[in-house]
Formats: structure tokens, C-alpha cells, sequence
């Protein structure tokens, strides 16, 4: 397959991608859009021009809005087809060519262009299902003999997060202040966090509403996720390591969360599926799964200081995920607890089991004990102050390309 649209052969916008997200187009109009290569498409006016009439569902309003969420609780039959529609119209030579008006009132260059939060996010759910990555904080926080926790291999552990503090690539946030109590003090002191880290993470987000006491199972899970993105869980190590006991992770989380702007179906992901790691004890038959639901997408994470350039600090990949999107998506929902259309499902840190591919400044500094060196000969344990952090991810086979584009923000100094 190939687009009208020229775009590099190392493009995450190819014409196999097509992914959703909310555009402000030329700084005064809002909508839905597609990109392919460095076009972004106003799926609104596309609509005006009556390509989509066919699809059934589809009304004036989904794609003149300012989020997603009407959308996606269309459901996959809907979202699916417009997608695939999305595809023909800018195949080379397809039998719906648009004509030129249409493109010029429909494709907008990329620096015309602003991202918005792709999706109203109802509620956000933070799990912790690396095993490598829980595995290093387990020897870092507790036990190096006993890292893994004795609930671990049995459940996909997770937390409810704070949903109003996610925002979308290019917004800043301010380092957090709060209580730490460093290991040498007797008493808590209070100021800005020192200990400011990364999470490198992808997220899914959910299409449809159910009711309380319902239970999605895993053979249901992937009919009710819309897609992915990249999810930058911002944490303050030093707030988060004095207050988590006993009930877990709080104001050292919930200030800043990043996600990257365009939303990639799990239809494009399809040619990236790929087997888990193999689960030892078996686990319990609603967590048991048929099939490939894993998916080999290239993670990459870059720190760029003020004024310097991007460096590479870590490789990863989502295929190291011990539980799988339908498990984590059946165990939420096993005991009754209903979803809603937009919530966000966030995977937890993934790391690999090189320290090239560890997914947070804790665990590649290892605490701060082995700082990073960076090409401009400072070092970092942990993030400086107007230091930006770019996560970059994609899928690469048989000559397609998927990315989901990079979600990038900076830490500018305490308020
Ligand atoms: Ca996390």
C-alpha cells in the first residue's frame, strides 16, 4: 500500500497506521484528525465532503468536537470502518481519490498544526506489570533475595491514579514540592522534590461504558480497547518513598502525567503481535488467554538538556510486559468494577532485563549510585530542571512501519 502523500520510509505515519487524535488547525479551529507523514487530516471537514455517509453511526458532531470520546463509544464496527476509509482515501490512485479542493481544505501541514488531549480521560489506572522493572525495585526498596512481592506472578498489581493531572505532549509541568524524609534526617523536611524521574509506559485507553457488577473476561478485553499511546508516569522518588506506606503511591504520582497525542488502534498494531513471556505458576483461569496479545513495539527514551541535544539513555520494548492488556483489563473488572468510555489503562514502567533498556532514571542510575553521562559531560541521577524527556515509539515489520510519534516535556524549576 502507498499514500499520494510523500513521507519518509522511517515515518510512524504511514498509510498501515491512520491513528486518532484532536488538532487545532491553523490556531483557531478545533477537530478530529488523522496524520500520514507530516499531514495532518481534519477529519471534520472530511466528513462535510461525505465520504463517511455510508457508515452507519457516524453524526455531524463526533469529529467537530474537542475529544475523542464520542468516537470511540461507537465501537469497533464504527471506528473500524472509518479507519479503513481513512485508508482508501489516501491510497495512491484509489478509486475515491479526493479532488484538490478537498485536500487543500482538509490536509494541513504539521506546523500548522497543535495537538490537543486526544480523549476526556474519565478515569486512570496505573499497573506494575514488568517483571524486570518491579523485580529491580524490589531489590532496590526491600529484599534482593525476595524482590518479586508474593503476589506478583498471581495478579496483575496495579493502583488507581489521579486522571485530572494527565496532559498531553509539549505541556510543561513545574517540579513538585512536597514531605521527603531523606535517610540521614530524623525529621521529614518539605521543599521541592530532588529525586524527579521518569516512567516509561504505554498506555490503553477504552471505548465502551459498563455497567457496575459487569466483568469484562480476556477473550472480550480487546473488542473494548480503542488503542494505545505512550504514557510518561512523572514520578518524585523522594515523595513517593516516604508516603507510600501502607497504601501506595499518592502526591509523588498524581501531579503530571504525558501521554503522545495520536491514538494508534490496536487494528494497526495487528502486524506487531507477538507471544508474552511465558507465566510461571499458571495463573488463575480468568487471567488464562488464547493467542498473541502482546505486541513488539521499539521504545525508546531520550534526555535533552536545556539548550543541548537529545540523548539516548534507554531501549525498550512492550513485548518484556508480563501480563497483557486482556488480563489487566479482566482482573480490573473481575470483582464488578465498571469502565467508562475514555478511561486509560497505564502498563507501569517497562523495563527489559539489560540496563540498557531500563525504563526509568531509578533504575538506570540504579537510586542515584551510577549516574548517567550525557554527550555535554554532565551526569545525571535523576531529572534536572529544564531537562525534556522524549519517549519515542513504534513497530517495525516486513517493510511497515507503525509509530505512535513522541510524547516530549520539559520540568521547568518549582513554583
Ligand atoms: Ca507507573
Amino acid at each position: 500500500m502507498k499514500s499520494f502523500v510523500q513521507y519518509d520510509n522511517q515515518s510512524d505515519f504511514s498509510i498501515y497506521n491512520i491513528p486518532f487524535g484532536v488538532a487545532v488547525f491553523n490556531k483557531e479551529y478545533i477537530a478530529c484528525a488523522t496524520r500520514i507523514g507530516d499531514m495532518v487530516v481534519d477529519l471534520a471537514s472530511l466528513y462535510d465532503y461525505s465520504f463517511f455517509d455510508d457508515i452507519e453511526g457516524l453524526n455531524d458532531n463526533v469529529f467537530e468536537a474537542y475529544t475523542l470520546n464520542d468516537f470511540i463509544e461507537l465501537g469497533k464496527p464504527t471506528t473500524t470502518k472509518v479507519r479503513k476509509r481513512l485508508q482508501e482515501l489516501l491510497a495512491e490512485g484509489s478509486a475515491l481519490s479526493l479532488d484538490e479542493k478537498t485536500i487543500d481544505e482538509c490536509f494541513y501541514d504539521l506546523d500548522k498544526v497543535e495537538m490537543l488531549m486526544p480523549i476526556h480521560v474519565q478515569n486512570y489506572t496505573d499497573f506494575y506489570s514488568s517483571i524486570e522493572h518491579a523485580t529491580n525495585v524490589g531489590k532496590m526498596f526491600r529484599d534482593p533475595a525476595n524482590a518479586l512481592l508474593p503476589n506478583w506472578k498471581h495478579l496483575p498489581v496495579g493502583y488507581h491514579g489521579r486522571a485530572s493531572s494527565i496532559v498531553v505532549s509539549g505541556v510543561d509541568f513545574h517540579r513538585p514540592k512536597g514531605q521527603m524524609k531523606p535517610a540521614d534526617a530524623e525529621k521529614p523536611i518539605f521543599g521541592p522534590s530532588k529525586q524527579m524521574d521518569f516512567e516509561l509506559e504505554m498506555a490503553f485507553i477504552v471505548n465502551k461504558n459498563t455497567e457496575l457488577g459487569e466483568s469484562i473476561s480476556t477473550k472480550e478485553a480487546e473488542d473494548a480497547i480503542f488503542g494505545m499511546v505512550i504514557f510518561n508516569d512523572w514520578s518524585a522518588r523522594d515523595i513517593q518513598s516516604w508516603e507510600y506506606v501502607p497504601l501506595g503511591p499518592f502526591l509523588g504520582k498524581n501531579f503530571c502525567s504525558s501521554i503522545s497525542p495520536w491514538i494508534v488502534t490496536l487494528e494497526a498494531l495487528e502486524p506487531f503481535r507477538t507471544t508474552s513471556p511465558q507465566q510461571e505458576p499458571e495463573v488463575l483461569d480468568y487471567l488464562k488467554f488464547d493467542g498473541n496479545k502482546n505486541f513488539d513495539i521499539n521504545l525508546e527514551v531520550y534526555l535533552q538538556p536545556e539548550n543541548g541535544v537529545e540523548n539516548l539513555i534507554s531501549k525498550s520494548n512492550y513485548n518484556f510486559m508480563y501480563w497483557n492488556m486482556c488480563q489487566q483489563l479482566a482482573h480490573h473488572t473481575i470483582n464488578g468494577c465498571n469502565i467508562e468510555v475514555g478511561d486509560m489503562y497505564a502498563s507501569g514502567t517497562i523495563s527489559g532485563a539489560e540496563k540498557s533498556s531500563f525504563g526509568s532514571m531509578l533504575e538506570l542510575t540504579w537510586r542515584g549510585q551510577n549516574p548517567l553521562q550525557l554527550s555535554d559531560d554532565t551526569e545525571r541521577k535523576f531529572v534536572e530542571d529544564n531537562d525534556t524527556i522524549i519517549m519515542r515509539g513504534y513497530g517495525e515489520k516486513n517493510g511497515i512501519r507503525v509509530g505512535f510519534g513522541e510524547v516530549a516535556t520539559k520540568v521547568l524549576p518549582a513554583k
